[in-house]
């Protein structure tokens, strides 16, 4: 008989999504919740999980946060959760885009400009 088993550890998408003003890349993004797990299985069927922890990911610019085990659980239950800023532990900052913006009103400037397509406004 051969046994097949072992422990891994696997990821979770939660049912979760939360529109931000990211404070690290200043764009709008999403807040997805991932449940990281660390399970014993045998013959593929995961028969204990333990050691469960929670992230946060944002989608603009990919920074990473922990968040306490009772926010994560709370979340996977289906609670209707508001995540703020003090509720999340800064693990990996997402890269924050160096495209240029105008600095009047924003707009991403992918190229060389003069003038700002989108307002107009006089570039340096
Ligand atoms: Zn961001
Ligand atoms: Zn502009």
């Amino acid at each position: 008989m051969i046994f097949i088993g072992g422990m891994s550890s696997k990821q979770e998408k939660l049912d979760f999504g939360q529109s931000i003003l990211c404070s690290v890349c200043s764009r709008f993004g999403t807040l997805e919740v991932f449940m990281e797990y660390t399970y014993l299985s045998l013959f593929f069927i995961p028969v204990m999980k333990w050691n469960r922890r929670y992230y946060v990911r944002s989608t603009c610019c990919g920074s990473l946060y922990s968040i306490s085990e009772e926010i994560g659980e709370r979340i996977r239950r289906g609670e209707h959760i508001t995540l703020s800023e003090r509720d999340l532990q800064p693990l990996r900052q997402g890269q924050a885009s160096f495209v240029p913006r105008c600095p009047r009103c924003g707009y991403e400037l992918e190229g060389d400009f003069r003038f700002c397509p989108n307002c107009g406004g006089p570039l340096k």
